[in-house]
């Protein structure tokens, strides 16, 4: 029979859904170093980092900035299996969205399509760097330039990855990062801006002065948020704090919900503090090893996964020479949406880490779906959709230990078979 204190264990075993960086007590005193976007810069190896509320936030600046130097410039171009956080910070600027498929079984958006979707009117386009995972950006610049558009990197999951040594987005016009919980470094929510032109730089500082609030109550609350996942991110407290809601949108088969997708319309903009920054500060000394030991520890993982009959691990783009992805999660597509679904049934919501990136591609989401223009979302998205249908991804937290990896394994092997 199990003592009482291992079987409390393996009932409250909870490994987070991405390998977020824990806080540790003396990250949250009150004083220190509060210039973030100094700490950050130096981080990434770039002169400066402006430093907003949310990645949604530093992409809404962003846009906003662009629209100033090229006003007859209005669509968006976005891979149509993206954060929906994405999709509504174009509608708040007042942009339209125009949906690029991605590559077969990739997260490279498909050149092919990119190409009619880039005119005289795209503002922007797009790549996303989902799950750490670098993508081709050298073909996107390309056919953004030629076009007269400007790339801006997602990078809202890759904080950290880079190309030759240097970090993700830097060879793009413009590189956000996200800051929000479950996205590495985290302020409970946070986003970090990256220019490369001093030019576009300027323009996008003037456009956060011109548009972004102090409000002192979204940054209580969010200081309040901060100090309660301190609290509540360790394994103890997260069957909890993310298992048992989880478990009850499960339950009434809540997918957006589960899958933490269900977003307000209304994107808070506003000041972040230096209380918060100074904790970012005392976090980002320990980003470098967090990130070198979640490397260490991704590698035999997917090397097994990849010995797996039927099984697909996404790595780095083989377009992105040079490149050392992040690690927060592992991506694999299962050889159908079947075999996806009953790996599905027996992990989400099991404690082992399993969920799904986003639910499904932008339009089939009936609460976004009106965000996509007519002639946006017109494309059948086949590899976008089948990428949604068949990908899950396994938590790369420490807190999943290698029993519970064995398990998540063992459920996949027979899906895949089935
Ligand atoms: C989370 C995320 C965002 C938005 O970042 P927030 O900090 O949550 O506002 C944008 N793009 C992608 C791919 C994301 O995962």
């Amino acid at each position: 029979m199990p003592s009482p204190g291992r079987r409390w264990r393996t009932m409250a075993r909870e490994a987070p859904p991405t390998a977020g960086l824990p806080l540790r007590w003396a990250d949250l005193l009150p004083c220190g170093d509060a210039d973030l976007g100094g700490a950050l810069a130096r981080f990434l190896g770039v002169p400066a980092v402006q430093v907003e509320c949310s990645g949604t936030a530093a992409l809404v600046v962003a846009l906003t900035a662009l629209r100033t130097l090229a006003p007859d410039r209005d669509e968006v171009v976005v891979p149509a299996y993206t954060c929906p956080l994405v999709a509504l910070a174009v509608a708040h600027c007042g942009l339209k969205l125009r949906l690029c498929d991605l590559g077969p079984e990739s997260l490279d958006l498909d050149l092919a399509e990119l190409d009619p979707l880039c005119g005289h009117r795209t503002l922007a386009v797009l790549p996303t760097h989902l799950a750490g995972r670098v993508v081709d950006t050298a073909s996107v610049r390309n056919l953004a330039r030629a076009a007269g558009a400007w790339v801006i990197e997602d990078a809202a999951q890759a904080l950290g990855a880079r190309v030759a040594g240097a970090s993700v987005g830097t060879g793009s016009d413009i590189a956000f990062f996200s800051l929000a919980v479950g996205k590495g470094l985290t302020l409970f929510e946070g986003g970090a801006l990256v220019v490369a032109d001093t030019v576009l730089r300027a323009a996008c500082v003037r456009a956060s002065r011109r548009i972004v609030p102090r409000h002192a109550l979204w940054e209580l609350r969010r200081s309040a948020e901060l100090l309660a996942y301190a609290a509540l991110y360790r394994p103890a407290t997260l069957p909890l704090a993310y298992g048992a809601p989880l478990r009850r949108a499960l339950a009434r088969g809540d997918r957006v919900g589960a899958a933490g997708d269900d977003f307000s319309p209304r994107i808070p903009l506003h000041r972040v503090g230096r209380w918060r920054q100074a904790v970012g500060v005392r976090a980002l000394e320990r980003l470098p090893d967090w990130l070198a030991a979640a490397q260490a520890r991704a590698a035999p993982r997917v090397a097994r996964l990849r010995g797996m009959a039927g099984l697909r691990v996404l790595d780095d783009s083989a377009a992105a020479s040079g490149a050392q992805g992040t690690w927060p999660t592992l991506l694999v597509l299962l050889p159908h949406a079947a075999a996806r679904e009953t790996a599905l049934a027996a992990l989400w919501g099991a404690g082992l880490g399993v969920s799904v990136p986003f639910v499904q591609v932008l339009p089939d989401y009936g609460r976004y779906a009106h965000l996509v223009s007519a002639e946006g979302g017109a494309a059948e998205l086949p590899h976008a959709r089948s990428f949604a249908a068949r990908v899950l991804s396994i938590s790369n937290s420490p807190w999943l230990d290698d029993a519970g990896f064995d398990q998540v394994c063992a459920t996949l092997e027979r899906a895949a078979q089935a």
